[in-house]
């Protein structure tokens, strides 16, 4: 799925002087003041705002920011967006009040190259998120060419994601996208094998289609987080008051029936950090995956044989995907488990294997280690990225113009 590439668009010459309209994903958190507890996301756009500006281009900015549900909501407003980006740029950026407003061709008429103006946010108007065609028209009015660079976004069709596409010739990927497309892409479609994918998290239900996939895909599926425990439950083991889903065990049984059937190396963990109390105000100790057998104990967190026998899987991998955390990560005593994955994951990219962390909680896991500089890849967005490792195509990258 080759696509377009601002790269491609600075090489034809299709910056300087010209208005790039770009989506981008400044869906920052907020404290109760409404000051950015994390710019992550504002800098991981910089390389294609800076490519923009510094090739002349002017640069007209999108973003939605919450949930603010269709309606003009300050709480919401991405004025705090437009200070931190001229703070980092060293640019004053122009702010437009209202994302579609009758001041808006007036003010882009007036920017020079190198400008930048971000737009207030997208989702003051209900229109963006039904991809109501009169909205993106007027969006795609403001840009002679377009960038997406909000990967986090591109797993919905929206009027700034998909629908401004049907009224601008030129659609690129911005660099972000570029990048995250590279490493999922290449790692579902043609991986350096073996392929080793690591799923945890809450529930089988969250990552059904995800399994299937990877069974398809991975040479060797680790299985940790909440969802080990329905497992368990489908072979026959007590959980104790681990989490359930009752509903997911014939599933469950599937899936290990098809790993087996197609010969993978699927494994689940053989010890476990149990409690009585999730909140991690309660002792804890380790049983082996069959002694669970306590009904008012809980497993919690991958045990200390498991972490051996996972790290020596994922340094065997040449491509390592790892989405979902293997324990209740976010209790210090409960997250050795998945800090001693996002370790191994940092050791096997030392030895020259890709790895590539889903975002979300594995995302905020591998920076609570630190050791987010250490891995190949870390996605900033979660939901897209999970519906790459499904093997779908994401609208908004399905959208942009093939090359
Ligand atoms: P997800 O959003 O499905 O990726 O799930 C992430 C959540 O799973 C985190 O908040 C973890 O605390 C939680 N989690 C991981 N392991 C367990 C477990 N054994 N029991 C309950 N929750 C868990």
């Amino acid at each position: 799925m080759a696509k377009l590439t601002l790269e491609n668009l600075i090489e034809q010459n299709k910056i300087n002087g010209k208005r790039i309209l770009v989506r981008v994903d400044f869906n920052v958190p907020l404290d109760e003041n409404r000051n950015i507890t994390d710019d992550k996301r504002i800098t991981a756009s910089l390389p294609t705002i800076n490519a923009i500006t510094g090739n002349g281009g002017k640069c007209i900015l999108m973003s939605h920011l919450g949930r603010p549900k269709g309606e003009r909501n300050m709480k919401y407003s991405l004025d705090v967006a437009a200070e931190k980006l001229s703070e980092l740029t060293g640019k004053k950026v122009i702010f437009a009040e209202d994302c579609i407003g009758d001041k808006n061709p007036q003010m882009i008429s007036g920017m020079k190259s190198g400008d930048i103006m971000l737009l207030e946010n997208l989702r003051f108007y209900k229109e963006e998120e039904k991809n109501d065609p009169e909205f993106a028209k007027k969006l795609a009015s403001y840009g002679d060419v377009y960038v997406n660079d909000a990967f986090g976004t591109a797993h919905r069709a929206h009027a700034s994601t998909e629908g401004v596409t049907h009224f601008i010739k030129d659609c690129a990927a911005g660099f972000l996208m570029q990048k995250e497309l590279k490493y999922l892409m290449a790692a579902i479609d043609n991986p350096e094998r073996p392929l080793v994918a690591i799923l945890g998290g809450s529930k089988i239900s969250g990552k059904i289609d995800v399994l299937e996939n990877l069974i398809n895909i991975a040479d060797t599926i680790l299985i940790g987080g909440g969802m080990m425990y329905t497992f368990y439950k489908a072979m026959g083991l007590e959980i104790g008051k681990s989490l359930l889903e009752e509903d997911k065990i014939e599933l469950a049984k599937q899936i290990l029936q098809k790993a087996k059937d197609k010969n993978k190396n699927f494994l689940l963990p053989v010890d476990m950090v149990v409690t009585d109390k999730i909140d991690g105000t309660s002792t804890s100790s380790v049983a082996a995956f069959d002694k669970l057998t306590d009904i008012n104990l809980m497993g919690v967190d991958i045990g200390p044989e498991t972490v051996r026998m996972y790290s020596d899987e994922i340094i065997k991998g040449k491509t390592i995907v790892w989405n979902g955390p293997m324990g209740v990560f976010e209790v210090d005593e409960f997250a050795k488990g998945t800090f001693a994955i996002a370790e191994a994951l940092a050791n096997a990219t030392a030895k020259g294997a890709v790895t590539i962390i889903g975002g979300g909680d594995s995302g905020a896991a591998i920076a609570k280690a630190n050791l987010s500089d250490k891995v190949s890849h870390v996605s900033t967005g979660g939901g897209a990225s999970l519906e790459l490792l499904e093997g779908k195509v994401l609208p908004g990258v399905a959208a942009l113009t093939d090359m």
